[in-house]
């Protein structure tokens, strides 16, 4: 009989991490590497160079690593401090439930709850609700560490270049400006990975000392005594409400446009295995309805989140109230709704993300050739939709493709594994879920493409392949 079963005793995090070694070693990971070298500019080429050191960033290195490619990603943020988790993330713990393995690439013992029961043990398991915030971040550090990934820290990516045959990345780094040269780019580089957040137009000309976006690292100590709005209901809304409560805000109004918070999280009902991998086989038409539904319902924000809110006395929850505009008085703000004005010292704006290239020097050189679905796709009528029109149209191995009557060699080179890939992936470059899903495709298609384009050289490698596995001695031919 199948049992689910837990570690009962916690063995320990070495113990863990030799039982890794093991599986790897069983399972004979990672390959030798394959791929052609090269140079260019008296540089050797790295097979694949990843911007961003998160999750995606982690699962894709550590995927492509074990096919034998040489992955190193660059990351502008210090080390240990990758993604939103222990910076401007605010909730207390992760909405996904503790069970999803994550980017543990089906290796049960670098799933998140191997590294759990080695260290607290099956009981703790058992009780453990939602796993904590920044004990996801410990997590990620841990995987990094026993990867052995080739991780740069504090290395931002300023400009990307494709050339024909590779792609040149200008990065600052902490001893001085340098260049690399990578045959293939992925860019891993988050939520807000081909753009930043949305700032809606009632906050135009408003000066920045009087508001701020949810995704702003920001010290929320600085609301203490203050009148806060909060605009928006997701999660990062409600985080940022029960945050500026709990360091002693006067009052929070959550400003919300909708007469009624969505109550079902229709992304989670679109995650089994047939979306996940049947999803991108999908015609556009129906890629388009599955996105653009999600996208209408919008995810609620998390139970926990909302109680976070609602166990203060000195929270209102104001449905139906679009901000009609905001306005600067001394020093609070006017912010006018169709029921109410509220008068207010700070403002958050939890709008969330959007591709915005211009927010994004680094992609100066490839922004205006990169097709987009808007510029083949013509939703129906009613079904229209600016994040969907914006998203990038990608090609199987997650490659930007040129616009029409566009040239840019070397843009099929660069690889888009952030959360706009969506639309073309489904939800396989962002999210928890199936994070080692998509970076299991891309590293397939990553291995495809660095084979055919340089299948000369592997060919002259088969020519020249002369390792014998009979002798001649093993045999006598008849006489
Ligand atoms: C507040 C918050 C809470 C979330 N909670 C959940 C959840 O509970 N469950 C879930 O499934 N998903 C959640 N998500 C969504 C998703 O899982 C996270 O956004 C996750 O961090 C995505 O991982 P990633 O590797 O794609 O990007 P990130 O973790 O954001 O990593 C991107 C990295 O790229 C680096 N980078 C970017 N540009 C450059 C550059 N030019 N040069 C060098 N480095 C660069 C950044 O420094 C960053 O470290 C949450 C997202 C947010 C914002």
């Amino acid at each position: 009989m199948l049992m689910t079963t837990t570690t009962p005793l916690p063995i320990g995090l070495a113990a863990l991490e030799r039982r890794l070694a093991q599986d790897l070693a069983w399972l004979d990971l990672p390959a030798k590497s394959w791929v052609a070298p090269g140079s260019a500019n008296g540089q050797a080429l790295l097979d694949v160079a990843i911007i961003g050191g998160g999750m995606a960033g982690l699962a894709a290195a550590t995927a492509m690593t074990h096919m034998g490619i040489q992955a190193r990603i660059y990351d502008k943020a210090p080390q240990g401090l990758e993604g939103p988790w222990a910076t401007t993330a605010r909730m207390e713990t992760l909405r996904s439930p503790k069970q999803l393995t994550g980017p543990a690439l089906g290796l049960p013992a670098l799933t998140f709850r191997a590294w759990f029961e080695a260290q607290y043990g099956g009981e703790a398991w058992e009780a453990l609700d939602k796993i904590p915030r920044l004990q996801w971040m410990d997590y990620l550090r841990w995987y990094r560490r026993v990867m052995n990934l080739d991780i740069r820290n504090d290395h931002h990516v300023d400009r990307i270049t494709p050339q024909a045959d590779h792609v040149q990345l200008q990065i600052q780094s902490p001893s001085g400006p340098m260049l690399v040269h990578a045959r293939h780019v992925v860019l891993a580089t988050g939520r807000a990975g081909l753009g930043g957040p949305y700032i809606p137009g009632f906050v135009d000309g408003i000066a920045r000392d009087l508001w701020a976006h949810s995704s702003d690292d920001m010290d929320y100590t600085t609301l203490r005594g203050k009148r806060i709005g909060v605009v928006g209901a997701g999660a990062s809304a409600m985080d940022s409400a029960a945050t500026a409560l709990e360091n002693g805000a006067a009052h929070v109004d959550l400003l919300i446009r909708r007469p009624d918070l969505p109550r079902v999280n229709k992304g989670k009902g679109a995650g089994s295995a047939g979306f996940t991998n049947g999803y991108v086989h999908l015609p556009d038409d129906w890629k388009w309805r599955i996105r653009h539904y999600i996208n209408v319902q919008q995810v609620p924000p998390p139970r926990a989140s909302v109680l976070r809110v609602s166990r203060h006395d000195n929270a209102s929850f104001n449905l139906g109230s679009p901000i009609l505009d905001v306005a600067r008085q001394g020093s609070h703000l006017v912010v006018r709704t169709p029921r109410k004005t509220f008068e207010l010292d700070f403002l958050i704006v939890a709008t969330g993300f959007r591709v915005d290239w211009q927010a994004r020097p680094e992609y100066a050189a490839i922004a205006p050739h990169v097709r987009l679905w808007s510029d083949r796709y013509q939703p129906e009528p009613g079904q229209e939709d600016k994040e969907l029109g914006d998203s990038p149209d990608l090609g199987g191995a997650f490659e930007f493709q040129e616009k029409p009557g566009h040239s840019l060699p070397g843009l099929s080179r660069i690889h888009c594994l952030c959360y706009p890939a969506a639309l073309t992936h489904g939800t396989v470059s962002g999210d928890i879920p199936a994070i080692s899903d998509g970076a299991l495709r891309l590293s397939r298609g990553m291995a495809s493409l660095l084979f055919c384009e340089n299948i000369d050289h592997h060919y002259r490698n088969l020519l020249a392949y002369d390792e014998p596995e009979v002798f001649g001695d093993e045999w006598a031919p008849a006489p």
